[in-house]
């Protein structure tokens, strides 16, 4: 049992990732996170979300699903979609690996979410879908973003 969690899904639209990026960082906020936490966690969903609705979906229409759960100071986020899914998950997580180099794309997604995440698990089926895992424990006290709700 976790001491919190939520569960949302919504359509594979760009206009969505900031939708996305918002319920996660609200969820996240019950923790007393500092801002350059919350922004961690922002960019680390952003990325998630971005390859589910390019990669995962072709920029085609699909359901994009995210769950977040929190238990102590521990958030975990999952972002999946059943969509192409990834053929070799260990390439595709390495650093500069793209298999979109023609749309202007770096190959950093994951590598980002794996360095503003304390840990990312990518579970992944061709034609099936793709899961993203990622954990991080908060582990401030959260002063600096009350100081500045309370100015
Ligand atoms: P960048 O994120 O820097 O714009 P990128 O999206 O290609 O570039 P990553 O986010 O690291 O780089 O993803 C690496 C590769 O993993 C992608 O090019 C794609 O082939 C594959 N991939 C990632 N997420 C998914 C997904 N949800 N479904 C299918 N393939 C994916
Ligand atoms: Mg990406």
């Amino acid at each position: 049992m976790f001491d919190n969690e939520i569960h949302l899904s919504f359509m594979s639209k760009s206009q969505n990732e900031g939708f996305a990026r918002m319920v996660a960082s609200s969820f996240v906020s019950q923790l007393d996170p500092t801002i350059e936490e919350l922004s961690d966690i922002r960019t680390a969903v952003s990325e998630a979300v971005t390859n589910a609705v390019i990669h995962g979906y072709d920029n085609k229409n699909g359901t994009i699903y995210m769950d977040c759960y929190c238990e102590g100071k521990t958030v975990t986020i999952t972002i999946r979609d059943d969509g192409n899914g990834i053929d070799d998950v260990e390439l595709a997580m390495q650093p500069f690996y793209t298999s979109k180099p023609n749309l202007d794309r770096s190959g950093m997604g994951f590598s980002v979410m794996e360095a503003f995440m304390d840990k990312i698990s990518v579970e992944s089926e061709p034609n099936v879908g793709t899961t993203v895992t990622m954990v991080k424990t908060i582990d401030s006290s959260g002063a600096y973003v009350k100081e500045k709700q309370d100015e």
